[in-house]
């Protein structure tokens, strides 16, 4: 099969439009995820397809022209397209055991997305995979559905197809797109793995969203299952990546200045210059949100733990400050033991306040640690320091600084 693939044409352009609107009617949480794929044409592919980098192929033939399919039947295709997405099977399908098998694990996606179509009168063309057509129950896992087809139809002959494409977990249709460059001018630009991610977490809150609502009846339940593992929390507890980032913050200040030869030793060989061992101490500020909106439990948990990582990280008391901080101003003050702080319930936030006094505290602190419920402005730059937000909240933070370390502590989730 030899294929094109170029921008699509206004009439093809007016076509894809129409159909994403009528899988946007049927399913309006699908809505973040339908208008955030990269369409372009692909002349010769016969049907939709998808790539790891969220574009969308659609053959032209099937958008215009003698042997298009009308609008439901193209909304329906766009709809299974944009579950494989949104279902992750191409991060899934690199877990599965090796030599994957591309036409199982083909069969077995379309059989997951499938049956959550059919329960929610979705029209796919006929003769669509089915969890029955495998013999399998629906509303499982394609993980299961593969498992079973390995078992039970060992023989099955894989011809290494690109089914739906490497969106799918499949193999490339031929002439897809390289990873990271489109077709210019905007056309097919790949949507980045972040980007996909936070896509996909809006879509569960949406599906999560419709469950709780009017939208209840017509939501299949293989959708908000799928929503509830989206958002359930991560499996690594907070307490552990804190840790961890706290540790990493401490271990590139050692690792920098750890070595010195600024003084050499003073018997030394001649002509070696030996650098002197100079003892580091990394200097640590925990900055804490004081503003009110934080519940005390959670951040005595909080600070309970920081106090701990400190400790077993051999960060000596004499070099820890703390800086409590509103939105009016911050009072910095070197501390023995980071517990203890009472929430005053003050004005707004303004954690910059905060960052800004610990920076300008001499000496000059290597880390900075922020508790925060995370409604606060962020510096815009870098400082001097290592910056961990450390933020206290239900939801996902996602506006804290790109160069900062991000640990999210979710509410009454506090260590045990
Ligand atoms: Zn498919």
């Amino acid at each position: 099969m030899s294929v094109l693939v170029r921008p699509l044409r206004p009439a093809e352009l007016e076509a894809f439009r129409l159909a994403r609107l009528v899988a946007a009617e049927w399913q309006p949480y699908l809505m973040h995820a339908l208008f955030a794929v990269a369409p372009v044409a692909a002349e010769g592919l016969g049907t939709f397809a998808v790539d790891a980098g969220w574009r969308l192929y659609l053959d032209p033939a099937r958008l215009v022209g003698e042997s298009r399919w009308d609008a439901p039947r193209a909304a329906a295709v766009l709809l299974h397209e944009v579950g494989h997405l949104i279902r992750d099977h191409a991060g899934r399908a690199e877990l599965l055991p090796l030599p994957r098998h591309h036409l199982a694990w083909n069969l077995a996606t379309d059989a997951e997305i499938n049956d959550d179509l059919i329960a929610a009168s979705v029209p796919l063309p006929d003769g669509p995979v089915t969890p029955a057509s495998l013999g399998c129950p629906d509303g499982e896992l394609a993980e299961t559905y593969y498992a079973t087809l390995r078992r039970d139809h060992a023989s099955l002959p894989d011809d290494g197809g690109e089914g739906c494409g490497s969106g799918a977990g499949c193999g490339p249709i031929p002439g897809e797109l390289p990873g990271t460059t489109g077709l210019g001018e905007g056309a097919g630009a790949p949507v980045d793995p972040a980007e996909a991610d936070m896509v996909r977490r809006r879509v569960a809150q949406a599906v999560r969203d419709a469950a709780g609502g009017e939208g209840r009846s017509t939501l299949p339940a293989g959708m908000e299952r799928w929503a509830n593992g989206v958002l359930a929390p991560p499996v690594i507890g907070w307490d552990h990546v804190l840790r961890s980032a706290i540790r990493r913050g401490i271990a590139d200040v050692a690792g920098r200045v750890n070595y010195t030869y600024r003084r050499p030793a003073r018997r030394q060989v001649p002509g070696i210059v030996r650098p002197a061992m100079r003892a580091v101490q990394a200097r640590v500020s925990v900055v804490v949100d004081t503003s009110g909106s934080m519940g005390q439990d959670d951040l005595d948990a909080a600070l309970t733990e920081v106090g701990g990582v400190l400790r077993s990280s051999g960060v000596a008391r004499a070099s820890l400050r703390l800086v409590s901080c509103d939105a009016a101003a911050a009072t910095s003050k070197r501390v023995r033991s980071v517990s203890g702080v009472e929430l005053v319930g003050g004005g707004g936030t303004d954690m910059r306040v905060g960052i800004a006094a610990a920076e300008a505290d001499r000496p000059a602190p290597d880390v900075v640690i922020v508790l925060t419920d995370g409604y606060t402005p962020w510096p815009d730059e870098p400082g001097h320091a290592q910056l961990i937000c450390a933020v206290i909240r239900d939801g996902d933070p996602s506006d804290t600084p790109t160069w900062a370390t991000t640990v999210h502590i979710p509410v009454g989730r506090s260590a045990a």
